[in-house]
């Protein structure tokens, strides 16, 4: 597999940009939706959450109430700290068993991973960024995600800088223009992609797979 790491604060379109990726032929392992699938009613997860947390966190049909959850651990450094206990290793887990799944095939796999930039991964054959300026982000998660704008200048002040995420990238995708714009950009970056050397076992030669 050709392994392509993507990054994005958030409202850069990084979503948009995996979709668009998708649809030319890519393969997404998403950590956020892992992270959602697993917290699907009468997964595993969920019953070691409920039991740290209580069961006041599902709901009757035994759905997980994010906002009741999110009240309990963005009020208690504790609590938030046993929540990445419990979820970190199971999403990590499932993510590299969704990567082994892939690394023999000739799929280029884009790992759409929040943190890309403050935990960089070994392994890559490439890092994609996309980036804008704060204020379109802003502009864009308030009028299209109904979003607050102080809900999303403080997520912003959360994550690493655009200079940090800028440092770690192999192609950056400016999306401060059209949906046109960046749909251009995109089939760009997938060309380049398509370039790249394939992820081998360490003992394997890796310029002969390219
Ligand atoms: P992220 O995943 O980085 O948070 P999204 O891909 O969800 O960002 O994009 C944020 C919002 O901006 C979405 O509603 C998306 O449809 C919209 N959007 C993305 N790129 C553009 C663009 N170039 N022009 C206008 N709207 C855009």
């Amino acid at each position: 597999m050709i392994l392509v790491g993507l990054t994005g604060g958030i409202g850069s379109g990084k979503s948009t940009v995996s979709t668009l990726l998708a649809d030319a032929g890519a393969v997404i392992i998403d950590g956020d939706a892992i992270t959602r699938e697993l917290q699907q009613p009468g997964e595993p997860l969920l019953q070691v959450i409920a039991e740290r947390f209580g069961d006041d966190v599902l709901d009757e049909s035994g759905a997980l109430i994010r906002q009741r959850l999110a009240d309990i651990v963005f009020n208690d450094v504790d609590a938030l700290k046993d929540l990445n206990k419990i979820v970190h290793p199971a999403v990590g887990k499932e993510l590299e068993r969704r990567l082994e799944e892939q690394r023999s095939t000739r799929n280029v796999v884009i790992l759409d991973i929040p943190l890309l930039a403050e935990n960089p991964r070994k392994g890559l054959s490439g890092t994609i960024v996309v980036d804008v300026p704060e204020d379109i982000a802003v502009s864009r998660l308030v009028a299209q995600r109904g979003m607050r704008e102080d809900d999303a200048r403080a997520r912003m002040a959360n994550q690493a800088s655009r200079e940090k995420r800028l440092a770690i990238a192999d192609q950056v995708i400016d999306n401060s223009g059209s949906l046109e714009e960046l749909q251009r950009r995109v089939s760009v970056v997938w060309q380049w992609a398509l370039t790249l050397p394939h992820v081998v076992d360490d003992e394997a030669d890796s310029r002969s797979d390219v």
